[in-house]
């Protein structure tokens, strides 16, 4: 008898091209070139590249924001679908969190109202009451609280770190069970950089999710994923084993990249104290 097949997002043979027009000439970009990859639940995938290596594309080609030139995207071993109410239960369980916080969350807005709309599209029979209490339970779970605080405010009353705490809360919202994270922590303070990141890999760990893990951060990548895929230019030129890739890198792209890294030991012991400060143990 064969085991239950593991949840997984998959892209299969992903390619990208953009038409670029400029006076009477037009030339093709190949943004990505033949990617492939799975992220399983329960697990944390990096896929690192500096600014223009195509990972905002393959990021918005998994969200179906972008269509492929070639290749696929499955979810759990289906190939994902195109319309409909199916694409509509592919979108709850494949989730974004973007690079920018300020961004994202509508000034306007509560936290509370951002939570609330998710909620009630997935489960629309939820009482006021019942949608209210999954707010504050969403909020805990993003370490904001007493969620009772945060609920009423708006974007512009919390710092960067605790807006993309929301952000998270809000891929979260609908259920969703992979989340692709696109440079989440580049655009915040280098101080509490490592809170969010030790979020998501409690979040990955606690609730089984699958986290495609986006950045140009090798020494965060290796802290914090199982796996690591480098991309050049649109290519997958290394991967493997987190500390496979960090400590016996092969290609000389990834030497570069290291180069450019901070110390992970230091990292580590950042991490730890992270920890400590917010309670994690
Ligand atoms: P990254 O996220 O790694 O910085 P992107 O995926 O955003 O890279 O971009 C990869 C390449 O594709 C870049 O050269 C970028 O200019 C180009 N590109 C991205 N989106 C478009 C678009 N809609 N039209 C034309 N070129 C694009
Ligand atoms: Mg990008």
């Amino acid at each position: 008898m064969s085991g239950e097949a593991v949840a997984s997002l998959e892209a299969r043979n992903l390619s990208k091209d953009f038409h670029l027009r400029s006076g009477f000439r037009s030339t093709v970009l190949h943004a990505v070139k033949d990617v492939s990859f799975t992220v399983e639940a329960g697990r944390t995938v990096a896929l690192v590249g500096e600014s223009g290596s195509g990972k905002s594309t393959i990021a918005r080609m998994l969200m179906k924001l972008e269509t492929p030139t070639s290749g696929s995207i499955l979810i759990d071993g289906v190939e994902t679908p195109t319309r409909g109410r199916a694409l509509a239960a592919y979108r709850s369980d494949v989730q974004m969190v973007f690079q920018d916080p300020f961004a994202s969350l509508n000034p306007f807005h509560t936290i509370g109202h951002h939570l609330e709309r998710p909620i009630r599209l997935h489960h629309p029979g939820l009482s006021s009451a019942q949608v209210r209490e999954r707010v504050l339970g969403l909020l805990d779970r993003v370490r904001l609280s007493p969620a009772a605080d945060y609920v009423d405010r708006r974007p512009h009353e919390l710092s960067g770190g605790q807006r993309q705490r929301v952000a998270i809360a809000r891929a979260l919202a609908p259920g969703a069970r992979f989340i692709v994270a696109d440079e989440p922590v580049s655009m915040l303070d280098v101080s509490i950089r490592l809170g969010v990141l030790n979020l998501l890999a409690d979040l990955q760990r606690e609730e089984n999710l699958g986290v495609l893990y986006i950045t140009h951060d090798l020494a965060t990548a290796r802290h914090f994923s199982d796996e690591i895929m480098v991309l050049y230019k649109g290519d997958v030129v290394e991967r493997g084993p987190a500390d496979d890739v960090i400590l016996h890198p092969q290609h000389e792209y990834t030497r570069t990249l290291l180069a450019a890294a901070p110390e992970p030991d230091n990292l580590g012991r950042l991490r730890d104290e992270v920890r400590a400060e917010l309670g994690i143990h």
